[in-house]
């Protein structure tokens, strides 16, 4: 394989394919070159809740980010819909983030005074409920919720149908999709020309962008740069129960639960004890990269909190069991911008819990970059460079 293209991007998970879809629809030449399939990694997992509230966020850029990706997500969801398979992959519903435990309803409402404003300002605001203002809003919630905030509009979309959308709209702009193992970087002086394969050959390019998810540290290698991140494991189940069974919201914490519209629920994600939703993942769940498979133990975890959360859970039947690796850059904040050996090649990478969600602006941010040199959305890109990894000057 020998050939070129305006971009080059690595990896074809949600984040890949997004800045596929951003930088076509701008009129760039794209070649998304994927080792294994579309949404293999961590995107082939994800519930994809579009919640700008929770511990995965800090008020400030990282916010900024999630509330531009909700707008974005708006902006383009009719487009992407031409592309779904069945109706309903787009799934808006109300959301809810209800505590379970004084220490966490603390908690909530600490995270709401830190961002409460940030998120009013861009109509992402949300009501607090009391106990019984809450379950009279959802029923199937069980008596140990305290109270909790509604949101009134959540999108929700799994990561490989958004994945597979934003690829379709690509290629319907001349996009192409590979199945190939990136290996390293060719270059000349300051910039690199293209990538090499793993077959030996080689694919060049004005602008590479690294999009590999949890593989994204080989790339630390290739550019000679920190690139600090951590796998953190995380798991769900798609459960089926018996009856019309009826959530109205989309029930968003640590452990989440939504209903798909075939009726199907899916209990999420981190069967994780820290307390409140914390920014930080326990180092339980920081797993090895081939760890893709759900532990018994683990799956009867986050099946016990789901049905203590839940009680009408203990009627269901498991039909699907999933795991796999998010993509975490050690001080949270997704990595999006180049290093200082090579110019012309974009990190894109590290989003964590929220890669899904973040897509959408990510996506944008770097195809405005890569093709203009700027970009209009109301965020500062400097926040997101994988500069501040810089070793000291000794
Ligand atoms: C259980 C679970 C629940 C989640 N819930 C949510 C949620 O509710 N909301 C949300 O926003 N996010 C959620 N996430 C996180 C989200 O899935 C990730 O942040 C996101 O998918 C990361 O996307 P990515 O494209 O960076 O990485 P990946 O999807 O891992 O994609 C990287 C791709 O690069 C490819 N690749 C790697 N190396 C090479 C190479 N050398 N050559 C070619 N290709 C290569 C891989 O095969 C892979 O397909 C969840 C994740 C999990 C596991």
């Amino acid at each position: 394989m020998n050939s070129t293209a305006d971009i080059v991007v690595v990896g074809g998970g949600v984040i890949g394919t997004s800045v596929a879809y951003f930088a076509a629809a701008a009129g760039a030449s794209v070649r998304v070159l994927e080792k294994e399939r579309i949404a293999a990694g961590a995107t082939g997992h994800g519930p994809g809740f579009f919640n700008a509230f929770g511990g995965d966020f800090s008020p400030g850029p990282h916010l900024a980010l999630g509330l531009e990706s909700i707008r974005l997500i708006r902006e383009h969801m009719a487009e992407l819909e031409q592309f779904q398979e069945a109706p309903g992959w787009f799934n808006d519903r109300p959301g809810l983030a209800p505590a379970y435990s004084a220490e966490s309803l603390a908690h909530h409402q600490q995270m709401y005074a830190a961002s409460g404003a940030q998120l009013e300002a861009a109509g992402a605001g949300a009501e607090w409920l009391d106990a019984d203002q809450i379950r009279e809003h959802e029923p199937l919630l069980g008596p140990s919720v305290l109270g909790g905030y509604l949101f009134p509009s959540v999108i929700q979309v799994d990561g490989w149908k958004l994945a597979q959308m934003y690829m379709a709209a690509a290629e319907k702009r001349g996009a192409r999709l590979e199945t190939a193992e990136v290996t390293g970087l060719v270059w000349e002086g300051e910039r690199a020309s293209g990538v090499r394969l793993a077959d030996g050959s080689e694919v060049s390019a004005g602008h590479v962008v690294i999009a590999m998810g949890s593989w994204t540290p080989a790339a630390s290698v290739w550019l000679g740069f920190p690139l600090p991140m951590c796998n953190l494991k995380g798991q769900l189940h798609v459960l089926r129960v018996p009856g019309d069974v009826v959530l109205k919201h989309h029930v968003i914490e640590r452990i989440a639960l939504m209903q798909y519209p075939d009726g199907d629920f899916l209990l999420a994600a981190t069967p994780d004890p820290a307390p409140g939703g914390g920014l930080r993942p326990t180092d339980a769940y920081i797993r090895p990269l081939a760890e893709r498979h759900a532990l018994p133990e683990d799956t009867q975890l986050l099946l016990d909190t789901g049905i203590s959360r839940f009680p009408f859970l203990e009627a269901a039947e498991v039909v699907e069991d999933r795991a796999g690796g998010r993509p975490m850059s050690v001080d949270l904040l997704p990595m999006i911008g180049t290093t200082p050996a090579l110019s012309n090649v974009h990190i894109a990478s590290g989003h964590g819990r929220k890669g899904i969600h973040l897509s959408a602006a990510t996506g944008r941010l770097v195809a405005d970059t890569v093709l203009h040199g700027r970009t209009d959305l109301a965020v500062d890109p400097a926040a997101y460079s994988p500069m501040r990894f810089m070793p000291p000057r000794l």
